[in-house]
């Protein structure tokens, strides 16, 4: 391949961020990468409930992408408008990057509209701007029956929710208004965590011991504007608050460009390479056997650093992608447990929990900072 290779990273969240690190580590003055991304910075998915519950200001947690100081990485500001997956060709509304190697990672976006009467009648928190909103709101709820709801099968980081009504019990707790309130989470997933039962029974005792109902298996079709919502299997559940996780898909762009199937990019889940020679996909845009995580993301990226560090340099085969990840979980009173999951590498994922403690706590200080320090550092 003829040096020094230019590497086009659509995206610069968990993977994008992740890849170039590596990339610039690895193979400077090998390799030419651009990194594309609309936004002006980056912001880890747990800030957001911070940001919702008031811990920290979305200012607080903004990574300025304009930090980004790496050797042979150039960041653009700009938005993808066309990707050419056989010509490797990308538009943005700024240019034309031609790529020997393209790697897309543009996550996945948010469709409150795919819900009737979402837009009008709930919130959704998932994007800093919608948790920016409804930490305007919490100050002002004075009681009353809270959903939050899961809307789509596939959703990114399925603790979440969890976490935001154990967090929100707390916040109501402190505010002196949970007793006059009633919180339900209801979402399609059979149960919280599927691969490990361990954790999900953990996590389904401490609603119970809250106070918090659930409906697993259900799936809210529409919102009325008189605040009820409708469950497929025809029940109706009252709200004065509706937090919603929306439906997600993949970026409009990614699919006009003929890389999705079934909505989503199929990959190679030892490599990540799609059907187009030279054209890779990692993190929430795949349809990897995996769940939508920064870390799987992040493991993802690391995976395709390796495949294209022996592609250029050669040297050893590189290890397939193993679904090797720790996942840290607000389990309420601020306290955090943990559970290592490796999805890929046996006949079945499996999974190890760890009950709440200070360690699990501290191990997600520094797996944040540790990041804040590689891709922005
Ligand atoms: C509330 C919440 C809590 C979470 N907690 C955790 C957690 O504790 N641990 C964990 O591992 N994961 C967590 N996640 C999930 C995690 O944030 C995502 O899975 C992860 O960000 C996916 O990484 P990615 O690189 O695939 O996509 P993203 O990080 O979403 O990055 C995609 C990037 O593409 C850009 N983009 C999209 N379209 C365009 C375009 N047309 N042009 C230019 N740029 C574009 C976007 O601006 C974005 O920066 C959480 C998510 C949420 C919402």
């Amino acid at each position: 391949m003829r040096l020094p290779v230019r590497i086009v990273i659509l995206g610069a969240g968990f993977g994008g961020l992740e890849l170039s690190s590596r990339l610039s580590a690895e193979l400077a003055g090998e390799v030419e990468v651009t990194l594309i991304d609309q936004g002006d910075a980056f912001i880890f998915g747990f800030s957001k409930l911070a940001v919702m519950f008031g811990r920290r200001t979305l200012e607080d947690v903004r990574l300025p992408y304009r930090r980004i100081a790496k050797p042979g990485v150039e960041f653009r500001q700009e938005t993808v408008v066309s990707i050419d997956p056989e010509r490797k060709r990308v538009v943005t509304n700024a240019g034309t990057y031609d790529a020997d190697i393209l790697v897309v990672a543009l996550g996945a976006d948010l469709a409150p509209e795919a819900t009737p009467g979402l837009v009008g009648a709930g919130h959704e928190f998932y994007t800093p701007e919608g948790a920016a909103r409804v930490r305007e709101i919490l100050p002002h709820f004075e009681g009353g029956n809270v959903v939050i709801a899961v809307l789509g099968g596939f959703f990114k980081c399925p603790p979440a929710p969890y976490e935001t009504a154990f967090m929100l019990h707390d916040y109501l707790t402190r505010r002196g208004v949970r007793e006059g309130s009633s919180i339900h989470l209801v979402t399609p997933m059979p149960k919280p965590i599927p691969v490990s039962d361990e954790t999900s029974n953990a996590i389904v005792a401490l609603l119970d011991e809250r106070d918090i109902t659930h409906s697993h298996s259900s799936w809210i079709t529409s919102l009325d504007s008189t605040k009820v919502a409708h469950i497929k299997d025809g029940r109706e559940l009252p709200f004065d608050l509706f937090l919603a996780v929306p439906v997600h898909r993949a970026p409009p762009v990614v699919v006009e460009s003929g890389l999705t199937e079934d909505g989503w990019i199929p990959v190679d889940a030892k490599t990540l390479s799609t059907r187009f020679t030279d054209v890779y996909a990692v993190g929430d845009v795949t349809s990897a056997p995996v769940p939508r995580a920064g870390v799987i993301a992040e493991g993802e990226a690391s995976t395709v650093a390796d495949v294209l560090i022996n592609q250029i340099k050669g040297g050893p085969t590189p290890a397939p992608f193993a679904g090797e990840v720790i996942c840290y979980i607000e389990m309420g009173d601020s306290t955090i447990g943990k559970v290592n999951v490796n999805f890929l590498s046996g006949p079945a994922p499996t999974a190890l929990f760890t009950p709440p403690s200070p360690e699990a706590a501290e191990e997600k200080a520094l797996f944040a900072s540790t990041r804040r320090q590689r891709w922005f550092g």
